[in-house]
């Protein structure tokens, strides 16, 4: 089996031949396609032919599966094991209000059907693992990475190299996002652009930082481009060229990547397996790394008790504004080196922010400092909203 540049390898059984030709509605349907020579009758079939699987049904996954089953491509697959949250509809146009609660899959099932009932959907209800990703990737011809967090990506990045498909990637973050086309054969991967994963809780998820709502439209709908272009094998993909999008002052860069003859997967294939990516992108708490833990409720009871504890709260002043538990203190974890005079050691401490890591950080430095009577409140002030007191709100 080949990679080209431009053209995935067909597993065995999808031959381009064994599709039917185009019924009449479908040639009304893409009527706008078959009028560019690029695309035409064959590149409507090859668009039909095409088996694409997106990874994560949210951001990215929402233009992604929008797009390419209008744009007629036949076999969608979705790796998805979420529900519609409220705080996914800012972005996540796949899904409505009406789905709120509803596994993810079943809504992007009923809406790409909606749009385009001729594509085949097939629905994988299960995290991306070590364990499956290769078995699930294997029918696909493209993998797109809708993703969101650094252990998925290289997970993704991985079972592409070693099953010979091309990744689509993209990610974002605030206002600005990323795409490229990694893991063709004459292209980079994106462990020759990222050869280790950032310390964990240096970069901040979406769910931490924000992320503006349309920014997944702007770089979704850009790797969905890319998809097309290699299912067309038209036009120049995005591979050897990493795509920087920066919405605020709406810009956007390439920058040239080059192949690393050193890339443990694409350059010496030493990576001969999938591996553990909790563990590779240090997630896997071990016992010396791990802070002390207390949980809402304890907390709570422990107030309530008159025990005299402390709270800090690590977040952004405009998180404050949002909701904030009352009692507590405000010291962004940026300006708690300067704040540690102002703490007393010998009293009890608990820190908080909003989901628990910024605050297992702030917690691991109030340690450092020799600060011994320091929790971190499980899960943060989201937590506390659903355990404790329900009037704070959640963001
Ligand atoms: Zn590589």
């Amino acid at each position: 089996m080949t990679v080209t540049a431009t053209y995935p390898p067909r597993p065995a059984g999808h031959a381009a031949g064994d599709s039917a030709s185009l019924s009449r509605e479908e040639l009304e349907r893409y009527s706008r396609h078959l009028l560019l020579p690029e695309v035409g009758l064959a590149g409507q079939q090859k668009l039909k032919n095409g088996r694409v699987l997106i990874v994560g049904a949210g951001g990215l996954g929402s233009p992604l599966a929008l797009y390419l089953a209008a744009a007629g491509v036949g076999h969608l697959g979705i790796v998805d094991f979420d529900a519609v949250d409220v705080s996914n509809l800012q972005r996540q146009v796949l899904h409505g209000t009406k789905d709120i609660g509803r596994p993810k899959l079943d809504s992007a099932r009923d809406r790409v059907g909606d749009v385009n009932p001729h594509v085949h959907v097939e629905t994988h209800a299960t995290a991306l693992t070590s364990a499956n990703a290769l078995e699930i990737i294997r029918d696909y011809d493209i993998v797109v990475d809708g993703t969101d967090n650094f252990p998925t990506r290289y997970l993704v990045n991985d079972a592409c190299v070693l099953t010979g498909k091309p990744n689509v990637y993209g990610s974002i973050f605030r206002f600005e996002g990323q795409a490229s086309v990694f893991a063709m054969e004459n292209g980079p991967c994106y462990r020759c652009l990222f050869r280790e994963p950032p310390p964990p809780g240096m970069v901040p998820s979406c769910a931490e930082g924000g992320v503006l709502g349309v920014l997944p439209g702007l770089v979704g709908t850009i790797q969905a481009t890319e998809v097309l272009k290699l299912l067309l094998g038209a036009g120049t993909p995005l591979i050897g060229r990493l795509l920087l999008v920066d919405a605020l002052r709406m810009q956007f860069r390439t920058l040239a990547l080059r192949k690393d003859p050193e890339c443990p997967a694409c350059g010496t294939h030493e990576l001969k397996e999938l591996i553990d990516y909790e563990e590779f992108c240090g997630l896997r708490q071990t016992a010396s790394s791990a802070v002390p833990e207390i949980t809402p409720r304890e907390f709570a009871d422990r107030r309530a008790r008159g025990d005299d504890l402390v709270l800090i709260d690590v977040r952004e002043p405009h998180e404050w504004d949002i909701a904030h538990i009352p009692g507590a203190r405000l010291i962004p974890l940026g300006t708690l080196g300067d704040a540690l005079p102002t703490l007393d050691p010998a009293r009890e401490m608990v820190v908080h922010c909003k989901g628990g890591s910024r605050s297992a950080r702030a917690v691991k430095q109030l340690q450092d400092a020799g600060f011994t009577r320091v929790w971190n409140l499980a899960g943060g002030i989201g937590r506390w909203s659903d355990d404790v007191d329900p009037r704070v709100p959640k963001y």
